[in-house]
């Protein structure tokens, strides 16, 4: 747990704008030795007031997902583009991203994880360093490079996406599915089995 917790960032002021928005930093949580790294945007209202990743709506949609293809929250790490919350939601912007990257590189390079998935835009740009047609893109896998190590990275749409337009549940399901298939996390039925049982 140690190399983990000593990525938590405690103090940043590099980013004006964003001191003064946020409560707290969020920084990623879950296990340091998961499979799966989930990167979102940024941290949205709740999370700021819980210091969580992904404890809003998009949250619970993400953890049903999971669950939908046998995993669950516990089962992955889960962090962000930036860690402090940007005033009204709004993205972050390019030297936001900048100032926070080194900490997202720090987490990845400690973590190890098989496969990140990016949820959205701003995370899929972010680590692909192109833009991305997330929609339409959501799924493929593409291999990027962090400090010379090579990375894989799976597209996938953020789960607010499903929220707006009920036809991204299904591309969010598959890319899910992927995921767990590609870091061999999943059982072999999906969540199916699991569901089964309830
Ligand atoms: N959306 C994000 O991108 N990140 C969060 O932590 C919550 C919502």
């Amino acid at each position: 747990m140690g190399e983990m917790e000593d990525l938590c960032v405690t103090e940043c002021t590099r980013c004006p704008a964003l001191v003064d928005s946020r409560s707290r930093i969020v920084n990623g949580a879950g296990p340091d030795d998961a499979d799966l790294l989930f990167v979102g945007e940024g941290p949205g209202a709740n999370e700021d007031e819980q210091g969580e990743p992904f404890v809003g709506r998009s949250g619970t949609v993400l953890d049903d997902g999971l669950r939908n293809v046998g995993l669950e929250r516990g089962d992955i790490r889960i962090t962000n583009c930036v860690r402090c919350r940007p005033p009204e939601n709004r993205d972050p912007k390019k030297d936001e991203l900048a100032n926070c990257r080194g900490y997202l590189e720090r987490e990845i390079a400690a973590l190890n994880p098989e496969v990140i998935v990016t949820l959205g835009k701003v995370p899929s740009e972010h680590l692909l360093e192109r833009s991305v047609a997330v929609t339409k893109e959501a799924g493929d896998l593409a291999e990027i490079r962090i400090d010379g190590a090579p990375r894989r990275l799976l597209i996938c749409v953020h789960p607010a996406a499903t929220l707006y337009d009920r036809s991204q549940e299904e591309t969010f399901e598959n890319a899910l599915q992927r995921a767990a298939d590609l870091a061999g996390v999943a059982d072999s039925e999906g969540g199916q089995s699991r569901l089964d049982g309830f």
